[in-house]
């Protein structure tokens, strides 16, 4: 098994021991999609990381035609940044644990934070504010465990046991209503590709994932839309399906009976398919509607990997996280032969990742899985709005700067103006609208080991 190391022993990730699995993979094709989404991550982000915050402008005077070293974080060229450092402990705790273990997974990203934990510097060196400010906060709830139960060292709560957190009612879920960043959906990846055989999971653990630091609704259904185009990428569905208007309603079980919020179902419905890009308002900023549909654009625009990370990139902005969320997808649909091979050789421990990518596949073929999907269907709270569970519902709009607007009065909006597509089904075909009634993802109140 690869193993990965503690925080303390800061060991940097291309200097971690590959320890590749025994067997061949169970399906090639499958593997060569995991390997694009994961490595479609890491080279997006790689390939944005030396423009990362230039504006629009700049690139439009300096286009990025290649990886290159220096800019934003002086990394040598291949480097990457929290994306795929956040990615990496997720995937990190995914093939550890063999199992979706939430709590884990915060310990991971505070490793990232505090240690530098799989960073390619080996520190945290770039990290987003409602990130930071999630971590900061499981970090006081972990020491109200320290404090209660006499624990004097961080790596004994790191490891706490699942009974104990579930007797303590641990919250792991540590962000709020309002906080609907692309931060979520810059690390997803491993989560839908590792579940990828049973795809109702996929989903629910999608959203699951992002909601750990990201609360908004429409975080964690972006996460969970997305999540279903990845595991429809690796199920081998063609480029066509996947950008279809109908693709949710084709899709309908996947998200159980947990509708999309609306913003996000415009997303589905093909609101990305804006023909000149930028100038028709596609933006790479940090909310994380805005991150979906540009990384969307990106990919309905172009015929390749590179083209579309290329153009992900020269959007602008947030450069390294719009072009990785476009490289997980991307990625997962034209495989990792198809990424550019000057680029897969120039990433940074590319070893580690791939290596990654074939415990993914080895392990998802796990019974576990299966457990775990009957386990998070008998948990699940049925038709409760999420209203009258949550208290009103803070719906947010991205502003200009990316950052959210918490204006309680409003509707959920999107960024631009997006009409609806006319149905191409007869009016008894029609699904009922998927966003009629809100209901409680109930992540929140779940027990620890869910
Ligand atoms: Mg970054």
């Amino acid at each position: 098994m690869l193993q990965f190391p503690l925080p303390h022993e800061k060991i940097l990730p291309s200097d971690i021991k590959i320890v590749r699995p025994s067997s061949k993979p169970n399906n090639p094709e499958v593997l060569d999609r995991i390997k694009g989404s994961l490595v479609g991550l890491a080279v997006g982000d790689a390939l944005g990381a030396s423009v990362e915050f230039r504006p629009r402008q700049y690139l439009l005077e300096h286009p990025v035609h290649d990886m290159k070293s220096g800019g934003t974080w002086g990394l040598d060229a291949g480097q990457w940044t929290d994306d795929t450092s956040m990615a990496l402990c997720l995937a990190s705790s995914l093939i550890s644990r063999n199992d979706f273990d939430p709590y884990d997974q915060m310990v991971r990203y505070k490793w990232w934070h505090k240690h530098g934990y799989l960073s390619s510097t080996g520190q945290c060196f770039d990290i987003g504010n409602a990130t930071r400010a999630s971590i900061e906060e499981f970090y006081r709830r972990q020491n109200e465990l320290k404090r209660k139960y006499k624990i004097h060292t961080d790596l004994e709560v790191d490891q706490l046991s699942p009974e104990l957190l579930k007797k303590e009612k641990f919250d792991v879920y540590c962000s709020r209503q309002g906080v609907a960043g692309n931060g979520a959906l810059m690390r997803l990846a491993p989560v839908p590709l590792f579940f990828y055989q049973v795809p109702p999971l996929a989903v629910e653990l999608s959203g699951r994932s992002g909601r750990l630091t990201h609360g908004d609704d429409v975080a964690i259904d972006a996460c969970r839309y997305y999540g279903a185009l990845i595991v429809a990428a690796v199920r081998g569905e063609s480029k066509e399906k996947l950008l279809d208007e109908y693709f949710y309603d084709d899709h309908q079980v996947w998200f159980g009976t947990y509708p999309l919020h609306e913003t996000i179902v415009n997303i589905a419905r093909g609101s990305f398919k804006k023909r000149r890009g930028y100038d028709d308002g596609i933006r790479g900023k940090g909310h994380i509607v805005w991150t979906l549909e540009a990384a969307l654009w990106a990919f309905w625009s172009t015929e390749s990997f590179d083209a579309g990370a290329l153009a992900a990139v020269n959007l602008g902005d947030d450069t390294d996280t719009t072009a990785a969320i476009y490289g997980q997808l991307a990625g997962a649909f034209y495989g990792y032969q198809n990424i550019s091979p000057k680029w897969r050789s120039i990433l940074y421990a590319r070893d580690l990742i791939t290596c990654i990518a074939e415990w993914t596949e080895y392990l998802s073929y796990s019974e576990n899985k299966i457990a775990g999907h009957e386990r998070i269907a008998r948990s699940r709270i049925s038709s409760v709005d999420r209203s009258q569970q949550q208290g009103r519902i803070n719906l947010v709009q991205p502003n200009e700067s990316g950052s959210a607007n918490n204006n309680k009065s409003k509707p959920p909006a999107k960024p631009d103006n997006h009409s609806k597509p006319k149905s191409k089904r007869g009016k008894s075909e029609q699904r009922p609208k998927a966003h009629r009634k809100f209901h409680l993802l109930c992540v929140g109140a779940l027990p620890i080991d869910d």
